[in-house]
C-alpha cells in the first residue's frame, strides 16, 4: 500500500440528518486514526451538515454538473458543493453513467469543471460481467479512463484519485480475487505514469470499490497498487465503515 491509505464512504442517496451521528462517530474515531484518511460523500442535501459536524474527516460530493451555472432546474454546480463544504467530487460511477446516461466525454467535462473550481475528483471506471468474461476488463477500464480524464495543468497528485470498482461487484456482496484487482491497478499505475510521470504519479491513490466490508477490507486493501477503498453500503453505520478504516489502519506501510 502506497502512501496513505484513503477511505471514502459513498453514502449513495440514503441518508438525513438523522444519520448525521454516524458522520460524528466516524469522525471521532478517525482523530484517533491518523495514519488513514477518512472521507464521506453524503448527499447533496447533507453535505453542509456533515461538514459542520465532523473536524477530522473530509465530505465530498457524489456528483456535480458540466457547466459552471445557469438554467439547469434541480442541478447542483462544483461551486456550490464547493461552497456547501465539499472538498472532493465522484465522478463517473457506474451507477450514474448506468441510469443517468453518463459518457466519458460528459464525466470528462465534469470533471474539468470541478478541478476548475478548486475540488479534487474520484474518477470511477469499472468493467460489466460480460466485458470481464470476454476477457476485455482491462482495456475497457484503460480506455475509459483515459477518455475520461481531464486535463489537469497542476500536480495530478494533489487533485486525482481513480477508484476501480467493477460493476459486477457493486452490492453484490461479490469481489474479485486480490490477484485479478492487483492486476488492473498495475494496469491502471502504468496508464498514470505514462501521463504524469513516475514521481506525480505515485501520489495518485487507486481505490478499490465494490462489496467491501469489515471481513473483507484487509485481504483487498493488501492488494498490489490498492490505495485505499471506495465503499457504498458499509459505509452506512459507523460501526461497518469503521471496521474498514482499522484493516486500512492496521496494514502495514512500505515506506
Ligand atoms: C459503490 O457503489 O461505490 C460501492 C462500492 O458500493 P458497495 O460497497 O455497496 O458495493
Amino acid at each position: 500500500m502506497a502512501e496513505r491509505p484513503f477511505i471514502v464512504g459513498n453514502w449513495k442517496m440514503n441518508g438525513t440528518r438523522s444519520m448525521l451521528s454516524e458522520a460524528r462517530a466516524i469522525d471521532r474515531a478517525s482523530q484517533r486514526l491518523m495514519k488513514v484518511e477518512v472521507a464521506l460523500a453524503p448527499p447533496f442535501t447533507l453535505i453542509h451538515a456533515v461538514h459542520k459536524e465532523v473536524q477530522q474527516i473530509g465530505v465530498g460530493a457524489q456528483d456535480c454538473h458540466s457547466v459552471e451555472e445557469g438554467a439547469f432546474t434541480g442541478d447542483v454546480s462544483a461551486s456550490m458543493v464547493l461552497d456547501a463544504g465539499a472538498k472532493f467530487v465522484i465522478l463517473g460511477h457506474s451507477e450514474r453513467r448506468q441510469s443517468h446516461g453518463e459518457d466519458n466525454a460528459l464525466v470528462k467535462a465534469k470533471a474539468q469543471t470541478a478541478l476548475n473550481a478548486g475540488l479534487r475528483i474520484i474518477l470511477c471506471c469499472g468493467e460489466s460481467e460480460q466485458v470481464r468474461d470476454a476477457g476485455d476488463a482491462e482495456s475497457f477500464v484503460i480506455d475509459q479512463i483515459r477518455a475520461s480524464l481531464p486535463e489537469i495543468s497542476g500536480n495530478a497528485g494533489e487533485v486525482l484519485t481513480i477508484a476501480y470498482e467493477p460493476i459486477w461487484a457493486i452490492g453484490t456482496g461479490r469481489t474479485p480475487t486480490a490477484e485479478d484487482i492487483g492486476s488492473m491497478h498495475r494496469a491502471i499505475r502504468a496508464l498514470l505514469v505514462e501521463l504524469y510521470g513516475e514521481e506525480t504519479s505515485a501520489a495518485v491513490r487507486i481505490l478499490y470499490g465494490g462489496s467491501v466490508n469489515p471481513g473483507n477490507a484487509a485481504e483487498l486493501l493488501a492488494a498490489d497498487e490498492v490505495g485505499g477503498a471506495l465503499v457504498g453500503g458499509a459505509s452506512l453505520t459507523a460501526e461497518s465503515f469503521l471496521g474498514i478504516v482499522l484493516a486500512a489502519a492496521d496494514l502495514p506501510s512500505d515506506g
